[in-house]
C-alpha cells in the first residue's frame, strides 16, 4: 500500500473544507446565489423576490412628517467581532436600548456593507453601517448609518484593528467600542418600512436612516472591502407604496 505524505493528507483536508464550506453558503452577491435568484434558492426566500415592501432603496420623495428625536440610551460595549462571509459582524452586550415612538428596541448587534445599500437622492456611499435592535416582541429596527470618505473614523479604527481576515473567524474585543460613537453628531433620521436586506428578506423591519454620513478614510474602507473580498450590497429595491417621512 502507497504510503500517504503528511502533506497530501493536509491538502486533502483543506480541500474538503473548502468544499464543506461552499455547500454551506446558501446565497450570495454575485452569480447564480446573487441577489437577483435569491427568491428562487429556498421556499423560506420567496419574499426576496415578491416582497412589496424590500430594502435597500433609494431614499427620495421625502414626506416631512415632524419625525420625533430616537432617545439613545447605550449603555454597553462590542463584545465580539466576527467574519460570517457576508459581513463583518460585532455582537453588542446586553442592556442597550433605544426608543423610538413609545417603543422600545434593544441593540443586538452591528454590521457593515460596502458599497452603501441604501442610496439618498441616487447617491450610494462607500460604506454603510447596520444597527440591528430588536423589541421583547422580537420586531426589529435598524438603523443605517452612511459614511462618506474622509478624515479617519478613530471608532471605527478601534474595531478595524481586530477585523477577521478568515471567514468563520471570531475575535474578542479588547478594547472598549461603544455604538454611540459609530453615530453621527447630529441624529436626524428618514424612517420608513421595509426588510432584512439578506435572505430571507423578511419584512416589518423600520428602518431608521441617518441623515448626515460620517467620515471614514478610503483605507478603512478597502480594509473592509478586502476582508470581504467583493462587494456586499443588495441592490435597490423599488419603494412601490412606501413614503420616505423625514
Ligand atoms: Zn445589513
Amino acid at each position: 500500500m502507497k504510503k500517504i505524505l503528511p502533506a497530501t493528507v493536509a491538502v486533502l483536508m483543506l480541500l474538503a473544507g473548502t468544499m464543506a464550506y461552499a455547500a454551506e453558503e446558501q446565497w450570495s452577491y454575485a452569480g447564480e446565489k446573487g441577489p437577483e435568484h435569491w427568491a428562487r434558492l429556498d421556499p423560506a426566500f420567496t419574499l426576496c423576490g415578491q416582497g412589496a415592501n424590500q430594502s435597500p432603496v433609494n431614499l427620495t420623495g421625502f414626506i416631512e412628517a415632524e419625525l420625533e428625536p430616537i432617545k439613545f440610551d447605550y449603555t454597553g460595549l462590542v463584545t465580539k467581532i466576527q467574519h460570517n462571509g457576508h459581513t463583518v459582524q460585532a455582537a453588542y452586550s446586553a442592556g442597550s436600548f433605544m426608543t423610538v415612538n413609545g417603543r422600545q428596541f434593544e441593540l443586538r448587534q452591528i454590521h457593515f456593507h460596502t458599497p452603501s445599500e441604501h442610496q439618498l437622492d441616487g447617491k450610494q456611499f462607500p460604506l454603510e453601517a447596520h444597527l440591528v435592535h430588536a423589541d421583547a416582541k422580537g420586531q426589529l429596527a435598524v438603523i443605517a448609518v452612511l459614511s462618506s470618505l474622509g478624515a479617519e473614523n478613530p471608532n471605527l479604527k478601534k474595531l478595524w484593528q481586530q477585523i477577521p481576515q478568515e471567514v468563520g473567524q471570531e475575535e474578542g474585543m479588547a478594547t472598549q467600542v461603544r455604538a454611540d460613537h459609530l453615530l453621527p453628531e447630529n441624529r436626524e433620521y428618514y424612517r420608513l418600512n421595509g426588510s432584512l436586506t439578506t435572505p430571507p428578506c423578511t419584512e416589518g423591519v423600520l428602518w431608521l436612516v441617518m441623515k448626515n454620513p460620517v467620515a471614514v478614510s478610503e483605507e478603512q474602507v478597502k480594509q473592509f472591502s478586502e476582508v470581504i473580498g467583493h462587494p456586499n450590497n443588495r441592490p435597490a429595491q423599488p419603494l412601490n407604496a412606501r413614503v420616505v417621512l423625514q
